[in-house]
């Protein structure tokens, strides 16, 4: 069941929202449902196509994605090992030399996270914690209740100096915020 705005319900460890490896779908989304495969980046092994050695979330299950999008340097300039890839809908593809991973040809199925899944997992479980205690349309800094919010991830400020405090932090996490607050908005399927 998906979240709203002042509930937020995300939870990484659901099999269908995000399937780790042992329970990857092999056959593509029906109508209205959707995944998301989360891979923490272990190993840059590009020559030429960007190619990386990932962990699932099932630790210690090590496999590649290789990005054959339209501009793969540009769409895969933001990997770095300790990164998280999440690839909407993905399924598991056989390269030619028999290892197995995700073969990625659209840019647009593809979210690359500044974190590792360690990171995603406490962003997450802080959020869930914020939503429990009342606190998601709060000051994130002084739980002062408040309409106005980052623009992009909507964290929430009273007032220019808790903004201005916070921003620090902010910056490297305003991605990974936004991307959870539109998980927890989506219905999966
Ligand atoms: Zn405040
Ligand atoms: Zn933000």
């Amino acid at each position: 069941m998906p979240g709203s705005r002042s509930r937020y319900s995300l939870d990484l460890d659901d099999i269908i929202a995000f399937p780790d490896i042992a329970h990857v779908p092999v056959f593509g989304p029906k109508d209205g449902e959707s995944w998301y495969i989360l891979l923490e980046v272990t190993q840059n092994m590009s020559l030429g196509r960007p190619v990386f050695q990932v962990e699932d979330k099932l630790k210690g299950n090590f496999w590649m994605v290789a990005f054959y999008t339209d501009n793969p340097r540009e769409d895969a300039k933001d990997v770095e090992v300790g990164s998280t890839i999440c690839i909407r809908d993905g399924m598991p593809h056989q390269f030619l030399d028999g290892r197995m991973g995700y073969r990625i040809e659209d840019a647009s199925s593809v979210i690359v996270l500044p974190c590792s899944m360690a990171i995603l997992r406490t962003i997450n479980q802080a959020l869930r914690k914020r939503s429990d205690d009342g606190l998601l349309l709060c000051c994130v800094m002084c739980n002062k209740p408040v309409k106005r919010g980052c623009i992009s991830c909507k964290t929430r400020y009273c007032s220019k100096e808790c903004q201005k405090e916070n921003w620090k932090t902010h910056k490297q996490v305003c991605k990974v915020l936004k991307t959870l607050h539109e998980w927890n908005r989506t219905d999966w399927g």
